[in-house]
């Protein structure tokens, strides 16, 4: 197997160095990987889901990732799940995104005691304990050769009637997905985030508490849409007091005079993570945090503002609804707790 005629990794086919002049010629003015061809821009860009990763896969160049479905790993081919699965037909099961870096699974037991919770929370039992998970997570890494990556772990209903009873269902799937990750770009950490809020408000905690990561994500699908039509890659939404609870897919925070805050997991949130981590950070080096319930005014009269979430890590937010938030710059605590964020992840 001679690989890919750029990089030499041997998941791509060599007939994919063939054809992927034209596809990337369609694609360069997304990303250009023609100037300079460097190896690993090439590889992550094939491996991504751009448009020549997407076609190369399709046209079977590339070579799947190993997967783990149920108690081991499988061919990504062959990783299939029934139609009758409830994820599929009810967004019925839980899951977790979690970081990999250099090869080492962040924050690990934090996300699997997220996952177990939230499942607990559903009445959906796990059918591997939480160190067989664990191991499986691991070997999932290890199996796809993931230095810096993304883990998907997904824990369905598993397959049942058309029905909503949870008793004619058997068998909940265990899904380890683990790639690469594309980020927000790298403009975004230097310059800072725009944010609006969206008229979608945060799923009652009383209907479906935010606090279960399910994978019904609808309600936070719709307001990323009011986003994406205001030109934002995030979103704030409120919760049903008009409360500030969380953005999309990451949690927030705001820097007034010197202290942190943001809102409670009260606040119908998703105790993030990443939220955690950071407060932790922060306390330890003697900076105040309050977790607190806050509006939309104490974040257009803030001095900082930033996001916390697994895939973006620590971003810095520079305005909301059109209002610069301090300078409109991204602020200096917030710089000083992204070094420490990214210290934590090398250690
Ligand atoms: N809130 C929501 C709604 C999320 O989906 C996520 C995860 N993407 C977060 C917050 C951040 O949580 P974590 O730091 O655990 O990734």
């Amino acid at each position: 197997m001679q690989g890919c005629f750029a990089c030499g990794n041997e998941r791509i086919r060599p007939q994919a160095a063939r054809d992927f002049g034209a596809l990337s010629a369609r694609s360069v003015r997304r990303v250009d990987v023609r100037r300079p061809f460097h190896p690993q821009r090439l590889y992550d860009f094939l491996h991504a889901t751009g448009d020549a990763g997407r076609l190369l896969r399709s046209k079977g160049y590339f070579m799947g990732l190993k997967i783990f479905l149920g108690d081991r790993l499988v061919d990504e081919a062959d990783a299939k799940i029934s139609v009758f699965d409830h994820g599929l037909l009810y967004g019925d099961g839980v899951f977790e995104g979690i970081r990999v870096y250099s090869g080492r699974v962040f924050l690990h037991d934090e996300h699997l005691s997220r996952l177990y919770e939230s499942a607990r929370a559903i009445r959906l039992e796990i059918p591997l304990d939480q160190p067989r998970l664990k191991k499986a997570v691991e070997e999932t890494v290890a199996a796809n050769n993931i230095g810096d990556g993304y883990i998907r772990l997904v824990v369905t209903r598993g397959a049942g009637g058309l029905g909503l009873d949870i008793r004619k269902t058997s068998h909940p799937q265990i899904i380890v997905i683990a790639d690469k990750i594309s980020l927000y770009p790298p403009e975004t950490y230097t310059n800072g985030m725009n944010l609006v809020t969206a008229s979608t408000i945060r799923n009652h905690p009383g209907a479906l508490s935010p606090r279960i990561k399910s994978l019904n994500y609808l309600n936070n699908i719709l307001a990323r849409i009011e986003g994406t039509d205001a030109g934002m890659v995030e979103a704030l939404m409120l919760n049903h007091k008009g409360e500030v609870a969380e953005c999309t897919g990451d949690n927030i925070f705001l820097i007034k005079q010197g202290v942190i805050k943001t809102p409670p997991p009260d606040a119908g949130i998703l105790e993030g993570i990443t939220r955690n981590a950071v407060i932790k950070l922060a306390r330890e080096a003697g900076q105040p945090v309050l977790e607190t319930a806050l509006t939309r005014h104490d974040f257009y009269t803030a001095d900082e503002c930033f996001l916390t979430g697994t895939a973006a890590e620590v971003v810095p937010v520079v305005s909301l609804d059109g209002r610069p938030i301090g300078t409109g710059k991204p602020g200096p605590l917030t710089k000083t707790l992204i070094g420490r964020f990214h210290e934590l992840t090398r250690k």
